[in-house]
């Protein structure tokens, strides 16, 4: 019998250490435009989910296409990496608790989600599934702010599908800390996905993925065919 119970662990830029995954967290809608192509409310307050740590996949990876499926879609996201334990985060002081930011890609089984959430079931088939959170290499962040401006963009075999600059987020980067650590504690270990921009769409096998955050990083995938066994 095998066990791969190995913590996930992700490479920050230009250190020796590696960022050990504890938790990952995503905002279900924050910019406008992705949630006019969905339909939805544009004055909600933004909602988490959260993919299991397993989940994660890294730079270069091949994504087989998931199971269960006939609409596996990309989505672009800035993620940011908790170094310090908080509870009730004010938003000016939410800086102090990001110790990195990356760019990753929530995949998404959008049958199986839209199907849930026409029912009113949970969305957790639709988003927390094997090989489902990609995450780039992490850079180390000190800056008093989080990130609020610069581009970020995905393309499927060099065509660009998504592209938006951070300052679109309804709710900015120190905000969903904010509003997340008054729903969990967070802890050193932690990912949140701030949600995508407008533009995404379907990926096949075959399809070469870039992510990319501007001055920040990126992550390159595939999509290979459906796991055998
Ligand atoms: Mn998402």
């Amino acid at each position: 019998m095998m066990f791969n119970l190995a913590p996930s662990f992700i490479p920050l830029t230009g250190e020796d250490r590696r960022f050990p995954v504890r938790r990952i967290y995503c905002v279900g809608r924050n910019y406008l435009d992705h949630i006019r192509e969905m339909g939805g409310d544009e004055r909600e307050p933004p909602f988490f989910f959260q993919k299991p740590a397993d989940a994660l996949v890294l730079d270069g990876a091949c994504v087989p296409y998931p199971s269960a499926t006939e609409d596996f879609q990309h989505e672009v996201e800035l993620v940011l990496a908790i170094g310090t334990r908080g509870r009730n985060i004010e938003t000016g002081d939410a800086a102090r608790f990001v110790c990195a930011v990356g760019v990753g890609i929530d995949l998404t089984r959008r049958d199986l989600q839209l199907k849930a959430r026409d029912r009113g079931r949970p969305w957790e088939p639709g988003k927390s599934f094997d090989h489902s959170a990609v995450c780039s290499e992490l850079l180390p962040w000190a800056a008093p702010h989080l990130p609020e401006h610069g581009l970020i963009e995905l393309s499927v075999n060099d065509e660009v599908r998504q592209t938006a600059d951070l300052g679109q987020l309804i709710w900015s980067c120190a905000e969903i800390v904010s509003q997340l650590s008054r729903q969990y504690l967070l802890m050193p270990g932690d990912l949140i996905y701030t949600g995508t921009p407008a533009g995404v769409g379907a990926l096949r096998p075959g399809d070469q993925v870039v992510a990319e955050a501007q001055q920040i990083g990126s992550v390159r995938i595939s999509i290979g065919e459906p796991a055998a066994g």
